[in-house]
């Protein structure tokens, strides 16, 4: 019997500009990996990958694309070229599930929510001849969700994806993970993750959880149980994750990420003002305290594992003065790498719609102007500083936060508080690709980072 043919598409978007030199910086698209998982053997499946490869046209029977909101408008552009030849395009991913009614002005399904409930309906109904207009997915529990088809991604990625639990109880205003994965924390069976861990040929590892480690016993032991796992059974891999601050409360969990290969946790820090905080819903980070992120961040690293602070500028509570407190308490605090980002109104979020009510979002040319929506650039009016103000804060990044002399100190900074040279290169890698990021993809002068670190990871 001939097969039929499906096309998975990961669109490109602006903000990998700057990734576009920093190849090691890239992570595979792990959901249409699981996509492909469940289609059955009388598929053929190849994913197009635009995160090394320009589009090219591919004949298909069938076409599925995901998108977050910034490689939205992208995602419309090659499903245009597929729906001209006739052939189906079905959208799903975060901006698709958001924002239905627009995706579906571009694409003939739109999957909303989880599409692992759903797929196995869709293909059926494909082959019926009976498509719908949308599906809505379901939140599944995690028992029975299948290792994704690695053997799929492109072949130069350097990382690899992998993920172990979804959801998240908490309810910052701008997230979209508690609206999209719900605030139920639902864990994978820790035999399942080892033995697709054990698949996984690349030595460096993302897990893409939301936050590998949840905020209770129960989210905490399994956590642990993976991390002990990999060490029994000599799954070695070196890997970064997502937590909340409270990765930092349980030396038992920091030895055991250590031991099993953790370079790096990333944390989302956001602000260090109470008042931020409170603002945007971050109780997690509320409860720690500010004044203990400097005593929190220190015991990560004498486990030999580097802190990767996300900071965001131009909260609602931020004064121009704000601005420069938060830079210079990045500077001076002991975070081994930052990662800064302005606030965006993600559709689904709080923030989007409180922005939206008060008609203060100024990038509203859509779906052009999604690709604006990548936590870099201005897409809001804000209240207390000028938007001219905010767009030369950039530079003003750029050039103390990110300047070489700084990544280079910071360097020997990690590497006397982790006493790891993988950890401190980690760290100053992930530095470097948000400074290339934010610098318009121009790499340190007469150094190249991409050299240094694909030569590192590859020993
Ligand atoms: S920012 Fe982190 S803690 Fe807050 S809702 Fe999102 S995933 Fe949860």
């Amino acid at each position: 019997m001939t097969k039929r043919k499906l096309v998975l598409i990961n669109p490109k978007g602006k903000s990998r500009i700057g990734f576009v030199i920093d190849k090691e910086s890239r992570y595979p698209p792990l959901s249409l990996g699981i996509i492909a998982a469940l289609t059955p053997d009388n598929w053929e499946i190849i994913i197009k990958d635009e995160n090394f490869e320009e589009f090219e046209y591919e004949d298909a029977d069938l076409v599925g694309v995901t998108s977050f909101t910034s490689n939205a408008t992208r995602a419309y552009e090659v499903a245009k070229e597929y729906r001209n030849m006739n052939i189906p395009v079905i959208m799903g991913g975060i901006h698709a599930s958001m924002l239905p009614k627009e995706a579906e002005k571009y694409v003939d399904v739109v999957v909303i929510g989880e599409a692992e409930s759903v797929w196995k309906e869709i293909l059926s109904d494909f082959e019926d001849g009976k498509l719908k207009k949308r599906y809505n997915g379901d939140r599944l529990p995690l028992e029975n969700s299948p290792p994704a088809r690695h053997d799929l991604f492109h072949k130069d990625y350097i990382f690899d994806s992998i993920q172990t639990t979804r959801g998240c109880p908490m309810l910052c205003d701008f997230c979209t993970v508690h609206v999209f994965n719900g605030r139920a924390y639902r864990t994978r069976p820790v035999n399942d993750v080892l033995d697709e861990l054990e698949s996984m040929k690349a030595k460096s590892i993302m897990f893409v959880d939301d936050n590998i480690v949840g905020y209770n016993k129960p989210a905490r032991d399994h956590a642990k149980a993976i991390f002990r796992g990999m060490i029994d059974r000599g799954i070695k891999k070196d890997w970064f994750c997502q937590a909340s601050i409270n990765f930092g409360d349980d030396e038992e969990l920091l030895d055991l990420a250590a031991e099993s290969g953790c370079q790096m946790v990333l944390i989302g820090v956001e602000s260090e003002k109470t008042e931020a905080l409170v603002s945007m819903n971050k109780k997690s980070n509320l409860k720690t305290g500010v004044d203990n992120y400097h005593k929190v961040f220190s015991i990560i690293q004498s486990h030999g594992i580097s802190v990767l602070g996300s900071f965001i500028f131009g909260l609602d509570t931020d004064t121009p003065s704000d601005l420069k407190d938060r830079l210079n308490y990045i500077l001076n605090s002991n975070v081994d790498a930052s990662q800064v980002s302005i606030l965006t109104p993600f559709p689904g979020t709080k923030t989007y719609e409180d922005y939206k009510r008060r008609n203060r979002i100024t990038a509203t040319n859509y779906p052009e102007d999604w690709e604006n929506y990548d936590g870099g650039q201005i897409v809001i009016e804000h209240d207390k500083i000028p938007t001219e103000l905010l767009k030369g804060f950039r530079k003003e990044v750029v050039e103390t936060l990110f300047n070489y002399k700084r990544l280079l100190k910071k360097l020997r900074e990690t590497h006397k508080a982790t006493k790891s040279a993988k950890a401190a290169v980690w760290a100053f890698s992930a530095n470097s690709h948000y400074r290339n990021m934010i610098n318009e993809g121009k790499d340190i002068e007469g150094f190249s980072v991409s050299k240094l670190f694909e030569s590192f990871m590859k020993k």
